[in-house]
C-alpha cells in the first residue's frame, strides 16, 4: 500500500478532532491533585461545564468513557428490579439497554422505526399503562450516533408530563453536548450523561453525569451496588467527583476546550453545526439521485447536526468505500454499527470543524463513490458549496 500523504481528515463521529490549543494544554506533568490551585481549576471547569449543559444541578465526573457515565448514572439512581422505559433508537439505545439488564434492571422499550426515531405519544401511552408505578426512569439517547437521528427532548418531556407520571428522565447527551442545542433544566432532564471525546473535543476518558434536584433526591433510595461510581462517596471529596486518582491532565484540556466553546458562544456553535450538517446533507441528497446513497434518517425535523449516516445502495459495501477514502485520500469515515455494518457509512460533523474540512471530506467521499463505481447523482460537493455560499 502506498504511503498516505497529507493531513488525515478525521470525519469520524467520535472521537473527534482535538484542537491544537487543547492538545498543547493537555501536556502537563504529574501533580498532587489536592493542590489548592488544581482543586480551584476543577471547580472552575465544573462551573463552566454546567453552563454548557445549561443546568444548575450537580455534576459528577469519572475517569472513563461514555459507557462508564451510563453505568454510574444507573447505579446511583435505581434499585434492583426497577423498570426503565428505553426509547429505541439504534445501536446506542440497545447497548444502554443491555447494560441495564446486566445491572439487574427490567427494560421496557418504546419501539421505533430507526430511520424515524420514537414517537413521543408512545411514551405517554406506556407511562399511562404503568398504573403501579413500576417505571422509575425514561431513557433517551438525544443524538443516536449510529443513525443520525436526533430526538426532540422537549417533546419527550411534554409526553412524560402528559401522562402525569413521576419517572426520572435520563438522557444520553454523549454525541450532542457541545454540538446540538441542549437545555437540561429547561427541558426537565434529571440526568444528562456525557463524555469527553465528542463535542467537547478532548481525548476519551472523562465521563460525567449532570443531575437535577429530583435526581439527587432519588439517589439515597437507589440500592444498586456501586463503589467507584458512588455519588455519596464523591460528595465527601473536595471536587464532589472521582473516587481515586484524578486525571489531572484532562482538566487543563477541558479548561481550554471550554474556553473555545465560550469564545464561539453556544448559539453560534449550534448554528455552525447546523450549517455544516446541512452542507453534508445537501451533498448526500444530490448523490441520492440515480439510485445512489441516501440519508439514513427519514424524519426531516430530526436530522442530526452532529453526524450524518448514509445508507449505501443495495449490493454496495460501505466498508469498501471507507477503505478507499482512507487508503487513497487519507479521509477517515465512521462505519455502520451493529446491523448496519457494511450498509451505512457515517460522516461526523461535530466538534472542531469548519467549511473547508467538510468540503474536503465530501470531495473524498464523492471521489470514492466514483472509484468504487457506486451509482450516484452528480454534483454533491457543488450542492454543498452552493448551500454554504448562501448560508
Ligand atoms: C459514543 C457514544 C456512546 C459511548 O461512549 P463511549 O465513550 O464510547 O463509551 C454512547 N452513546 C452515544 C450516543 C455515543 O455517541
Amino acid at each position: 500500500m502506498s504511503r498516505r500523504t497529507g493531513r488525515l481528515f478525521f470525519a469520524n463521529p467520535g472521537p473527534t478532532n482535538i484542537p491544537e490549543s487543547v492538545m498543547r494544554a493537555l501536556v502537563h506533568g504529574s501533580q498532587d491533585f489536592q493542590d489548592p490551585d488544581f482543586v480551584e481549576l476543577v471547580r472552575n471547569c465544573i462551573a463552566r461545564l454546567k453552563r454548557v449543559v445549561r443546568t444548575s444541578g450537580e455534576v459528577f465526573l469519572y475517569t472513563g468513557s461514555g459507557h462508564s457515565a451510563w453505568e454510574a448514572t444507573m447505579v446511583n439512581l435505581l434499585s434492583p428490579g426497577d423498570t426503565v422505559l428505553m426509547l429505541e433508537s439504534g445501536h446506542f439505545s440497545e447497548s444502554w439497554s443491555g447494560m441495564c439488564r446486566k445491572l439487574g434492571l427490567v427494560v421496557e422499550t418504546v419501539a421505533a422505526d430507526r430511520r424515524m426515531g420514537a414517537d413521543p405519544a408512545l411514551v405517554t401511552a406506556a407511562l399511562r399503562e404503568d398504573r403501579a408505578g413500576r417505571i422509575k426512569a425514561v431513557c433517551a439517547v438525544h443524538n443516536e450516533t449510529s443513525t443520525g437521528v436526533a430526538l426532540p427532548l422537549a417533546d419527550i418531556r411534554a409526553a412524560i408530563d402528559a401522562a402525569g407520571h413521576g419517572a426520572l428522565l435520563l438522557v444520553d447527551t454523549i454525541s450532542s453536548l457541545g454540538s446540538l442545542e441542549f437545555r437540561m433544566d429547561e427541558w426537565g432532564i434529571d440526568a444528562a450523561v456525557g463524555g469527553s471525546q465528542k463535542g467537547l473535543m478532548l481525548p476519551v476518558g472523562l465521563g460525567f453525569t449532570a443531575v437535577s434536584a429530583k435526581g439527587m433526591a432519588a439517589h439515597p433510595q437507589a440500592k444498586l451496588p456501586r463503589n467507584y461510581f458512588d455519588w455519596s462517596v464523591m460528595m465527601e471529596r473536595p471536587f464532589r467527583s472521582f473516587v481515586g486518582t484524578v486525571p489531572t491532565q484532562m482538566f487543563y484540556g477541558l479548561a481550554e476546550s471550554l474556553r473555545l466553546i465560550e469564545e464561539e458562544g453556544l448559539e453560534a456553535l449550534y448554528a455552525r453545526h447546523h450549517r455544516l450538517g446541512e452542507a453534508v446533507r445537501c451533498a448526500v441528497r444530490a448523490w441520492a439521485g440515480n439510485a445512489g446513497p441516501q440519508l439514513f434518517c427519514q424524519a426531516p425535523a430530526r436530522l442530526s447536526d452532529s453526524v450524518t449516516a448514509v445508507l449505501m445502495p443495495e449490493g454496495y459495501d460501505a466498508n469498501a468505500l471507507r477503505r478507499t477514502a482512507l487508503d487513497t485520500f487519507n479521509v477517515s469515515l465512521g462505519g455502520g454499527l451493529g446491523g448496519l455494518d457494511g450498509k451505512v457509512f457515517r460522516i461526523g460533523h461535530m466538534g472542531d470543524l469548519n467549511e473547508a474540512m467538510v468540503i474536503g471530506t465530501l470531495g473524498a467521499v464523492e471521489l470514492s463513490l466514483a472509484r468504487n463505481r457506486v451509482p450516484h447523482g452528480a454534483g454533491g460537493v457543488n450542492a454543498a458549496l452552493e448551500y454554504l455560499a448562501a448560508a
